[in-house]
């Protein structure tokens, strides 16, 4: 990744690609307090677009909010900072990485002698989960590491510290020839993927668990309004992996990895253990709205040029 032409905004700046480094000793690199997003820029038909730019970085400030930083820039500047990166490294579609962290001002963990940096960074990065995955729909595993308990890990933030228990759910899950984890939280009900938010769908009613230890995911917030217009019911609420078992339909959500339908849960196929016609439904409006074909959303998207 470090390896590579190319500009990254970096505390005001545009800095090339491969000069964009911090020290060993960032403070970040050890405890893992930061905050980040990821969003996706699409090649819309008027140009190219960032997909609820302000709702991410919205979300980035609730996350620094939670673990107490103090983000050095507003709003409208990283929103700037976002379209800039997109547009001067000339991409088309991309996946976009805003992220705040702690500097090398300092070390322990009273964390009272630090700065905080941010940065955005931007590149190409085709379907998450793989492209037969989004038309066939990926296998998972419930995985062995429990979701973060909501009093030890602060859920709503999208904090770099919390995906050590994602990446060892996703390793665990690739490992045994899965292509993503579920996670249950610790009463056992359903929370999400390790990067994704989860949904599914039983008699044409959509479900996907309440916000507790799940990431309040923006994609999840698509597919609701989605939904809805569509004429669905859905519903909040806790869900049990044998809810699961016996669901018609299953799909994950999340700006990587959009709507990507879920055919298997260990072992156990769900429902006729192709992509369900709900699921391509949404996947189907998710794809128009982000390349700006829905009326009703245009505003979702904010234009690099
Ligand atoms: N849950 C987790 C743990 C995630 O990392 C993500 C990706 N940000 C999501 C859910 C989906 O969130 P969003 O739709 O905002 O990308």
């Amino acid at each position: 990744m470090a390896e590579r032409d190319g500009v990254i905004w970096f505390d005001g700046e545009m800095v090339p690609w491969r000069d964009a480094q911090v020290h060993v000793l960032t403070h970040t690199l050890h405890y893992g307090m930061g905050v980040f997003e990821g969003l996706r820029a699409y090649k819309a038909d008027q140009g190219t677009a960032i997909f609820r730019l302000q709702e991410h970085t919205d979300r980035l400030f609730r996350s620094a909010h939670i673990l107490n930083m103090q983000i050095r820039f507003d709003k409208p500047t990283l929103n700037a900072a976002q379209l800039a990166v997109v547009r001067e490294n000339g991409l088309e579609s991309a996946y976009v990485r805003p992220m705040c962290f702690y500097g090398a001002e300092g070390m322990g963990l009273r964390a009272d002698n630090l700065q905080v940096h941010t940065i955005v960074a931007a590149w190409e990065w085709g379907s998450y989960l793989g492209a037969e995955g989004m038309e066939k729909g990926i296998r998972i595993r419930t995985s062995s590491f429990t979701r973060h308990h909501v009093n030890v890990t602060m859920c709503r933030a999208k904090a770099n510290g919390n995906y050590m228990n994602s990446m060892m759910a996703l390793q665990e899950a690739v490992r045994d020839g899965y292509d993503e984890a579920l996670l249950l939280d610790v009463d056992g009900f359903v929370t999400e993927g390790s990067g994704e938010n989860f949904f599914l769908v039983r008699n044409g009613v959509i479900y996907t668990p309440e916000l507790t230890s799940a990431l309040e995911g923006i994609t999840r917030d698509t597919i609701l309004h989605l939904a809805r217009d569509l004429g669905y019911e859905v519903r909040e609420k806790r869900i049990t992996r044998d809810e699961v078992y016996v669901a018609d339909e299953a799909f994950f959500t999340g700006s990587a990895a959009e709507v990507t339908p879920i055919r298997e849960l260990d072992g156990r196929a769900i429902g006729s253990g192709i992509r369900g016609p709900v699921t391509e439904q949404l996947q189907r409006h998710y794809f128009d709205l982000v390349h700006g074909r829905v009326d009703k959303y245009t505003d979702w998207l904010a234009y690099v040029k």
